[in-house]
Order: C-alpha cells, then structure tokens, then sequence
C-alpha cells in the first residue's frame, strides 16, 4: 500500500478584529516563495469562544497560529507550556500547537525587535550605551527584555503612566531606570539608542512630541509604529543624521520563528518581503 498524503499544514492569526492584520500576506508570501503546500488564515475569534476555539484548531489541522489585539496576555493563561521570555514580557503572539495535544505560548516581538534592529544598523553594539524606551506597554516589555537579554547596561524607561513604568522596573531589575514622561527630552544627550514603544505617532493617533532637540547623530532611532512606515520621530532623526529602524522590520522578523516551526523552513526577510507587505 502506498504512504498515506501527508497533511497540508495550517496556521493563522487569532484576534477581534483581525481583518487589518498583514499577517496573513506575510506568510502567504512565504509559503508561495518556498512552495510549501500550506495556508495561513486570518481567524476573528469572539472573546466568550477564545478558549474553545483554541482547543478546537489542532483538530481542523492547524500546527499554530499568532495572536493579536485583544487575547496577546489572555491566552498564557490558556497555553500549557509558557516560555520563559513570554511568561515575562506577561504576554504572548506564537501558539505551538504540539502533537502531544499541548499549548505552547512563546513570545517572538522581543527577537524581532533586535534582529530588525541588527540588520537595519548592523554595527549597532548593545554596549555603545544606555537605551532609552518611550511607552511601557505590552511591546515595550518585549523590548526591555531583549535589550537586557543582549547585554545594553542601561535602560531608561519613561512612560506617561508612571506606574507602568515602575512596574517594569520591578519585573526587570535595577539595569532598568525610571524617569518621568515630561523629562524624557532630557534622557537624549548620552542615549545610544532609542525606542518609542507606544502608539503615538500612528495614522489616526497624537502626535509624539518628545522635545528631541537633545538627539545626537550616533543615536540609533527605532519606531514600532510602523503607520505611517516613517514617523515624525523617524524623520526628524533622519534629518538629524541618526541612522533609523521603522517598525515593519521588526513586524516581519518576529513572524519568522513561527514559520518556521510551523512549516519547517527558516524564512528570510529581505526587501521582496516588505514590498509584498506593504503593496
Ligand atoms: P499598549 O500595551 O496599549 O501600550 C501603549 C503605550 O502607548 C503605553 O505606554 C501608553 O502609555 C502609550 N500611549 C498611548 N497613548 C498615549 C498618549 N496620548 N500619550 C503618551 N503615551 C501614550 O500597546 P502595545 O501593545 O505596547 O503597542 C504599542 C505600539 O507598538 C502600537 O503602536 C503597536 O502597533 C506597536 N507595535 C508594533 C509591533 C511591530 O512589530 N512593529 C509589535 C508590537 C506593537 P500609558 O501607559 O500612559 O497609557
């Protein structure tokens, strides 16, 4: 008797909405670049459904799936195994869904940060100097903890909610310090690095207005908005001779360790990516 055929792979995004999300043209793009039979859907899953759902998607073929606005912390509660790295940024947006019928949640936005970062400015050294993160959200604990994870000594936190940021500082450790939003202008002079983590700047939100008239030219700038693809923070770095990182890199890098695992080959982000995704 010959081999049975084997089963045509499945992942997805789970999210409400989910209709916005490029993930779905990412890995489509892929999968067509590699010939990988496979699909990757876009799943709009109701909150009262969230952890059926889940436990139902192996059973229709899916190997995992990411996860997005609003279930990014629900689903850690739901997962089986937690990695380390998602069960300290407090949340996760890779779902493995093992043979052995469990759940294995992981957090990939922290690896895309820095492998976005590294192959936008690739001699960017974590040693060149304290970093400085604007927002304290769920992205910017992915980024705080990739930034320690690689060895950068410092990490200035400021964050228009305070507390927040406290509370970086508490799950973190003392490399991270706090300082208030309305001072954040004065954090620039001496930063190699800086980040802004939270949605400002974004098509339809307020403008940031950090004063920036402290950034100096070494300073890499990086912006996680990625709507518009160039910020006002980004440009004005650019002009000031900063070398910038926009946040559609890191979008597609953290989408890599997810393709792989679930179709078994180690994608490569290049500008043929972007172009697709942004078409
Ligand atoms: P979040 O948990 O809701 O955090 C939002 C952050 O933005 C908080 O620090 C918040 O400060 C701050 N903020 C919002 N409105 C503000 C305002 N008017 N003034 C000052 N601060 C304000 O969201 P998130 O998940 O961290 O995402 C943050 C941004 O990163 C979003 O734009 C998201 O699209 C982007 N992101 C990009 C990627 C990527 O792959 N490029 C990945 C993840 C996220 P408060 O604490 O004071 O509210």
């Amino acid at each position: 008797m010959s081999d049975p055929l084997p089963r045509i792979p499945l992942a997805g995004v789970v999210g409400s909405p989910v209709a916005h999300s490029r993930s779905p043209v990412l890995h489509g793009h892929w999968l067509h670049r590699y010939g990988i039979q496979g699909h990757y859907v876009p799943l709009d899953i109701a909150e009262d459904r969230l952890e059926t759902a889940l436990r139902l998607l192996p059973d229709l073929g899916l190997v995992g799936v990411n996860v997005t606005i609003p279930y990014k912390e629900r689903v850690l509660a739901l997962a089986d195994l937690v990695s380390d790295r998602a069960s300290l940024i407090g949340a996760a947006n890779t779902l493995i869904f093992r043979p052995d019928g469990k759940i294995h949640a992981d957090n990939t936005d922290g690896y895309g940060f820095i492998e976005n970062l590294r192959q936008t400015v690739p001699d960017w050294k974590p040693s060149a100097g304290p970093a400085t993160v604007l927002g304290a959200g769920g992205a910017a604990r992915a980024v705080v903890a990739s930034l320690l994870d690689v060895g950068v000594p410092e990490i200035r936190v400021t964050n228009r909610t305070r507390p927040r940021a406290e509370m970086l500082r508490e799950n973190f450790g003392n490399r991270v310090q706090v300082y208030d939003w309305v001072k954040a202008g004065n954090l620039l002079d001496d930063s190699a690095l800086l980040v802004n983590t939270t949605s400002l700047g974004m098509t339809g939100k307020a403008e940031m207005r950090v004063p920036l008239d402290g950034l100096h030219p070494a300073c890499v700038v990086s912006d996680l908005v990625y709507a518009p693809l160039e910020t006002r923070l980004l440009r004005i770095a650019r002009e000031r001779g900063c070398r910038t990182v926009d946040g559609l890199g890191m979008l597609l890098h953290q989408a890599v360790p997810g393709f792989e695992r679930w179709f078994g080959r180690r994608p490569d982000v290049d500008a043929a990516l972007r172009e697709a995704v942004l078409a």
